[in-house]
């Protein structure tokens, strides 16, 4: 472990977990949430859920599970640089997007409106919710008793009427403070690698181009480089040469900048992180230039017409699925039975929201195709 900055997290004065426990002999307490992280179903059930493509679209696309991993590589990276606690940014990267629905946003936008008149549903919410509740694996607690600085990096928005529900992890909302640097730096890590590792994605898809993606700042200026220094360089290696140089740009922009907001704002400990502006951050030029290739894959990928295709099935199968669920709780498996007499319309979101893509794409041919075998 490197040294640690008095700014940083640091796993012996953690505000602590939901029920106290004896300490590990051999880990801190955040190497051990993150090893409760990789131990546990939802993350295993990452493999299996879309990021961009669904899983059996192709064997080389991105799937929540890699993209989870590289999250992870990133922030690891940038802690160190800043010497921030690694196991944290770690701990918070794997399980950022433990809530995701099957089918990407797609199914988590048709589940929010399934349950509009039920609290709603977001994801980010539902990662919260896998570690504090839907995670059976202990004698002593349901989810995985996290600390604290764990689920708050977890919890990265919130609106203010649920941020009233979650008690002291929420309470940041209301008070209008910071997390830790090592949450803040986990989402600027989640941002760096969806953004780039989409632009890979997309390419390899042929759903966008090279000639398109010349007119996106950070992405000509470094093909440029590439094609400068290797003229002849084949389209494979053309592409993974300017997409490293991309995200070498944002890391070590996000670093330098960090570190100067970091110098110039003296932070003594945590508490005070908690108090000051956001520290991490783009420097004013290079954030423009990540905010110009966001929306360019908005426009290009996210909403390129065959995605939207995808879209509108994943759409349907989680609606209708919700809708037959919701109509006869006879149809849940015993244990989301019982749940469902409790709070039927969150008991079929959960249950909805833990499916793999494939899953929930048999699910559905079990329910509405007669000749399907159940
Ligand atoms: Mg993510």
């Amino acid at each position: 472990m490197h040294p640690l900055a008095a700014y940083a997290a640091n796993p012996q004065q953690s505000q602590g977990r939901a029920f106290d426990e004896e300490p590990s002999s051999t880990r801190n307490a955040f190497q051990r949430d993150r090893d409760r992280i990789i131990h546990s179903t939802a993350f295993r059930r990452l493999e299996y859920k879309t990021q961009v493509f669904v899983n059996h679209e192709g064997d080389l696309f991105r799937t929540r599970l890699t993209h989870s991993l590289e999250v992870a590589q990133l922030a690891r990276g940038i802690a160190r640089t800043l010497y921030l606690h690694e196991d944290l940014t770690e701990a918070i990267a794997l399980a950022h997007d433990l809530g995701h629905t099957p089918f990407g946003h797609a199914g988590q936008d048709a589940l929010n409106a399934c349950m509009r008149d039920f609290g709603g549903f977001e994801h980010n919410l539902q990662s919260l919710r896998v570690v504090e509740k839907l995670e059976l694996r202990y004698a002593e607690f349901d989810g995985l008793n996290l600390s604290f600085e764990v689920r708050e990096g977890i919890l990265k928005h919130c609106a203010i009427k649920n941020a009233k529900l979650l008690g002291v992890v929420g309470q940041r909302f209301l008070d209008k403070t910071q997390p830790s640097l090592e949450a803040q730096l986990t989402n600027y890590a989640d941002e760096i690698a969806y953004n780039n590792h989409d632009i890979d994605d997309g390419l390899r898809s042929g759903l966008i181009s090279i000639d398109q993606l010349a007119k996106v700042e950070l992405f000509a200026r470094n093909l440029a480089q590439v094609k400068a220094k290797y003229p002849t360089l084949e389209h494979r290696r053309l592409i993974h040469e300017t997409v490293r140089r991309m995200i070498n740009t944002l890391v070590v922009d996000l670093c330098t900048h960090s570190a100067n907001n970091i110098a110039q704002n003296q932070p003594e400990s945590l508490a005070h992180v908690r108090q000051l502006p956001e520290l991490l951050g783009f420097s004013a030029g290079i954030a423009a230039q990540n905010l110009e290739l966001k929306q360019f894959l908005r426009k290009n990928l996210y909403h390129h017409y065959k995605v939207n295709r995808m879209s509108a099935k994943a759409a349907r199968i989680v609606t209708e699925l919700f809708a037959a669920f919701y109509e006869n709780t006879g149809l849940l498996p015993d244990e989301f039975q019982l749940y469902a007499e409790q709070d039927k319309a969150r008991a079929v979101a959960d249950y909805i929201a833990g499916m793999t893509d494939r899953f929930a794409i048999r699910e559905h041919r079990k329910l509405f195709t007669v000749e399907e075998s159940l």
